[in-house]
């Protein structure tokens, strides 16, 4: 199953750099005991009650996502290489995020938080479909687009995508190299 990271010691934290968020980075920590791990559990809960082996859509669109290695949604689901981190800033201006270098670490940014519970499976669900191989967004909206699959149709904003869900530009030919 995928795993909460609570516990540096096991899933140290870690950054990375993306010139278009505030502050230049988004972070993957643990999450400490509090409010942003009471809601992600009750999120994972949803998830396992609603979408993880009950949804057939969902899982044959995320199957649908790779052309080289298919994962359906349970298949992600069942990953324990899979981890959701937490962006802990309140100043953070995104959603959530799936990391380049880690590609089986996606975070959740306090703000989603601010939301509710149903808003942070929309972000998870979003974000898996990028560990799945759902392109960036500037590319593509096919990570999005796997909320009209997976029962979360309320939560889907193709017009609002590049900034609610917040996947990065092309990079500027300097560097940086950053995408979803
Ligand atoms: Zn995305």
């Amino acid at each position: 199953m995928v795993q909460i990271n609570t516990a540096p010691a096991v899933h140290p934290g870690f950054t990375e750099k993306n010139r278009i968020i505030t502050g230049g980075e988004i972070q993957y920590m643990p999450y400490p005991d509090g409010p942003e791990l009471h809601m992600l559990k009750r999120a994972v809960s949803i998830i396992e009650h609603n979408i993880y082996r009950k949804n057939v859509a969902c899982s044959r669109y995320f199957k649908s996502l790779s052309k080289d290695n298919p994962l359906s949604f349970d298949d992600v689901w069942e990953d324990k290489d899979v981890w959701i981190n937490l962006d802990p800033r309140p100043s953070a201006n995104f959603d959530g995020f799936n990391a380049n270098d880690h590609p089986k670490d996606i975070t959740i940014a306090a703000r989603s938080f601010r939301r509710n519970v149903w808003f942070v499976v929309s972000v998870i669900v979003h974000e898996l479909a990028h560990v799945a191989g759902a392109p960036s967004e500037w590319k593509s909206d096919a990570a999005e687009r796997s909320l009209l699959h997976c029962g979360l149709r309320a939560f889907y904003h193709p017009s609002e995508q590049r900034t609610a869900m917040s996947e990065s530009p092309p990079p500027a030919a300097d560097s940086e190299t950053v995408t979803a």
